[in-house]
């Protein structure tokens, strides 16, 4: 499924400049900062698909990419990173809005990856992120990022924490995937759960 190459095709920052929905589509979402780029870099194998941000939250766009010679196959789409405090209400309010309306209209998009840094768990800005998902009534599920920043023995304890965060959100997938991109910790486990999806 993640075979190579895969190509950037299309950024929009506006709900009316969406690519055509082609075959099936699936979403990364996240905290600026939270590895969102590394980690769609590691499940693609390219290294600079998904740019690393160097300036958190300063893309404000949808990023689509697809494999080239199978566009019908899979979309991935990198989500504007959130949450950076530094961006002013009105860019806030433009992410909502921009989000709110791709996802309400987005009939081929299976699931969206919600990822949150394995150091922090959820916070406030992700829950405001999970209850739209929800209201949207788009599956989801919760990806952990920067694995390799806990101890192993204290790996655990964090996936059931993040469980029992989302145990009572209706569109929450319920099992939750700790990853690190750097070590390619859980990167096969996602690679899978995403081809199980697919084949849904
Ligand atoms: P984005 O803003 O969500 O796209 O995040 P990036 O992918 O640009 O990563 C943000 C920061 O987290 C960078 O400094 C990365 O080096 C670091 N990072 C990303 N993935 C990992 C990981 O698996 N483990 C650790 N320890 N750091 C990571």
């Amino acid at each position: 499924l993640f075979e190579g190459p895969w190509d950037f095709v299309w950024a929009s920052t506006r709900i009316d400049d969406l690519p055509p929905m082609i075959g099936q589509e699936i979403a990364f979402a996240g905290r600026s900062n939270v590895g969102k780029s590394s980690l769609i870099n590691a499940l693609t194998r390219r290294n600079a698909l998904a740019r690393t941000s160097h300036t958190p939250g300063r893309t404000q766009q949808l990023n689509f990419f697809r494999q080239a010679g199978h566009d019908e196959r899979l979309t991935v789409v990198d989500m504007p990173g959130y949450g950076y405090a530094a961006v002013g209400k009105e860019k806030v309010a433009a992410w909502t809005r921009l989000i709110h309306d791709y996802l309400r209209g987005r009939s081929n998009l299976m699931r969206v990856y919600v990822l949150i840094d394995a150091r922090h768990g959820i916070k406030e800005v992700d829950e405001t992120v999970l209850a739209t998902l929800d209201k949207a009534a788009v599956s989801y599920q919760v990806v952990l990022t920067k694995g390799d920043a806990l101890k192993q023995a204290e790996r655990p304890a964090m996936i059931e924490k993040t469980l029992a965060a989302i145990r009572r959100r209706p569109a929450a997938f319920p099992e939750v995937l700790l990853t690190s991109s750097e070590k390619g910790l859980g990167i096969p486990e996602l690679r899978a759960a995403i081809a199980r999806v697919l084949a849904e």
